[in-house]
């Protein structure tokens, strides 16, 4: 396995289609409650007339009728009751019922209605009690109030409180108390954050600035009949600052800032997600100037006809449907900006983003070198640090880390200096705690000498490639620890970011990525399970290579890939059978002679392999300067 960021993929152009109007909330969702509710109050009532009504009984047993003609001319029978052919009855002395063994005074039996009627005189003879109850005695006048009005008083009730709650969330209330009990969340902040506590963001801070000038002097803008965007979508992977960003604009423009969590909005009680839309912009509406910001979109805003949900889900509509009239309502000079982040603007419905709507776009990236480093300078202010420490350079060995990553990086390092009871941070600090971010923690696992030396040549093979291949990430570490889901772990990361990937850079990453099962087929001749991920990653880029970036001659300079999602995840293929197969043997062809290349080269050096390996059995873990002096090779230079 080899941690290295993948290639960077074209960021997503808007998703086109005909947008689709929004549709008035129809209520299917009060409907539905309503039967619940019913079936609910039912089942209430079922509970109550038929388990806390009925009296509590003593322990019955059921005796033969002949049993029970003994027990009487036995004189231990003292009062029987009848109910056409069945027959209660307490007995003096408790009896047993046969077969169970359980002894009772209290009994019931069944008369044969072919029994001939000698039994009333047999009890009057021992002087038993008789009594006798109609077969289908009157239910008692408050039992019967209860069961005619019971249920219609609890759907009165049950009614009220639906009424009630969706009439209004604001409106308060014994009943109408849950989206009240939310609206709380919604008191702005004010927060303090601004755009210095921002780093990388130059491409798009002059649109963000725009932004604050226009909360700050509303005015201004409309005298200048300039329109003002009514929503901005913050695009960008996970940790890149979306929501630190949104916060900033709002500290920067010096006004509240309301936010909320799209999924937030439907979680906690189904049917109160478009209330509490409601609530959001009425007091946004209040406060204005002010920002609204709706984090994780997508929770919500997943296109309508994306053929990947499963379902339909009422909740979310609504909700969605009430942000969009809210912001349709929003007239000119209202002073209320919505800000909104998601992580896949590609799976949007495409009703938010038509004009009026979310109609401006701004597209974080991971951060380039310089990027990272002056995140790093952010985050490590308060850090004290030691005068080795050079945040350049470990920029240099981050690449793919986000804001969010390399925060935590300061962080990991500031504990780890903190448990060596060191004064500062140190470089080593920072190492060892880019380790740890990079590879997960160590996992501690019993291995066998054999699965050892096999991992330790797996490893090898990944290692010495990335030696040797003209063009590959250089090497930066090779270890046979155990870390996360890997037993083993070659770290190879780029001098520097690359936006745009070579062929032969491409074919580098393949014969590195076949370097583990190379070496595993040239030592032992058969290969393991541990080369799956490897594999993952060679199919990964040559698919790319022959779909995305038109790098196959057979196919020619065309790309078929869907700009945004997986292809495997596409529903329509937007080729034909004939090229599909095409691109099979053409992705075949580039991962065969990679893989006869990693054996070619394995072979050729198979002495610095034996050697690497063995090093790795006695050490763990291999630094650069270590793999470069066991193998006796050079530093490969990366091509400008
Ligand atoms: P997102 O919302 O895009 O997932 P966040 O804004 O929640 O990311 O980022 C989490 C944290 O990472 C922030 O609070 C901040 O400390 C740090 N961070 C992320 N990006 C940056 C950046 N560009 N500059 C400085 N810090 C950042
Ligand atoms: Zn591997
Ligand atoms: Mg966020």
């Amino acid at each position: 396995m080899a941690a290295a960021p993948g290639p960077a993929r074209p960021t997503a152009p808007r998703p086109s289609g005909a947008a689709k109007a929004p549709v008035p909330p129809p209520n299917p969702l009060r409907l539905r409650w309503f039967w619940i509710t019913l079936l609910v109050l039912l089942a209430a009532n079922l509970f109550i007339t038929n388990i806390l009504l009925a009296p509590a009984q003593p322990t019955t047993i059921t005796l033969p009728y002949n049993v029970f003609k003994q027990q009487v001319a036995a004189d231990n029978v003292v009062t029987v009751t009848t109910t056409g052919d069945a027959i209660t009855g307490v007995t003096k002395a408790a009896v047993e019922e046969p077969g169970t063994g359980t002894k009772a005074t209290h009994f019931t039996t069944q008369r044969p209605s072919f029994a001939d009627d000698s039994l009333e005189p047999l009890l009057e003879q021992h002087g038993v009690t008789i009594n006798a109850k109609p077969e289908n005695p009157p239910i008692p006048f408050w039992e019967q109030l209860l069961l005619s009005f019971g249920p219609t008083l609890l759907i009165v009730f049950g009614l009220m409180y639906l009424i009630r709650r969706s009439a209004s969330a604001g409106a308060g209330g014994l009943l109408g108390s849950f989206g009240q009990s939310r609206a709380r969340v919604y008191d702005a902040e004010r927060p303090g954050t601004t755009f210095a506590d921002v780093a990388g963001i130059d491409e798009v801070k002059e649109e963000l600035e725009e932004l604050v000038d226009f909360l700050k002097e509303p005015q201004k803008y409309e005298r200048l009949g300039g329109r003002v965007p009514k929503g901005v979508l913050l695009i960008g992977p996970p940790g890149t600052g979306k929501t630190l960003l949104a916060r900033a604009v709002a500290g920067e423009a010096k006004v509240p800032f309301f936010s909320q969590s799209a999924s937030e909005f439907v979680e906690a009680i189904v049917g109160v997600g478009a209330s509490r839309v409601r609530d959001l912009f009425d007091k946004a509406r209040k406060a204005a100037p002010a920002i609204i910001f709706i984090d994780e979109l997508d929770a919500i805003g997943r296109s309508r006809s994306s053929g990947l949900r499963l379902g339909s889900n009422d909740e979310q509509e609504q909700t969605l449907n009430q942000i969009l009239t809210e912001m349709d309502g929003f007239e000119p000079g209202t002073g209320v900006i919505v800000l909104s982040a998601t992580n896949r603007a590609e799976i949007l419905d495409p009703a938010l983003t038509r004009p009026g709507r979310f109609d401006r776009r701004v597209t974080l990236q991971p951060p380039d070198r310089r990027g990272r480093a002056a995140i790093l300078k952010i985050h490590a202010a308060n850090v004290p640090l030691g005068p080795d420490v050079d945040l350049d350079d470990i920029a240099g060995r981050t690449p793919g880390l986000v804001g969010a990553d390399l925060r935590n990086l300061v962080n990991e390092a500031a504990l780890g200096a903190a448990r060596k009871a060191e004064t500062v941070v140190t470089s080593a600090d920072f190492y060892e705690a880019i380790d740890r971010i990079l590879l997960g923690t160590e996992r501690h696992l019993m291995l066998s000498q054999s699965d050892r030396e096999r991992i330790a040549y797996h490893e090898s093979g990944h290692a010495l490639l990335g030696l040797l291949v003209p063009g590959a990430d250089p090497v930066r570490k090779v270890t046979i620890i155990p870390h996360g889901g890997a037993l083993g772990v070659t770290v190879q990361s780029p001098i520097d970011d690359r936006f745009n990937y070579g062929e032969d850079y491409l074919r580098a990453r393949i014969v590195g990525a076949l370097g583990g099962r190379g070496a595993e087929q040239l030592i032992y001749g058969v290969v393991s399970t541990g080369a799956a991920n490897d594999l993952q990653q060679v199919t990964m880029i040559a698919r790319e290579m022959v779909v995305r970036w038109g790098m196959s001659a057979k196919i020619g300079p065309l790309a078929f890939a869907e700009d945004g999602q997986s292809n495997a995840l596409s529903m329509v293929r937007p080729y034909s059978e004939a090229t599909a197969r095409e691109v099979d043997l053409e992705i075949k062809r580039i991962a065969d002679e990679c893989f006869a290349e990693a054996m070619r080269l394995l072979t050729e050096n198979r002495n610095r392999l034996d050697a690497l390996a063995r090093a790795l059995l006695d050490e763990d873990s291999l630094g650069e300067e270590q793999i470069l002096s066991v193998t006796g090779l050079k530093r490969v230079q990366v091509a400008g």
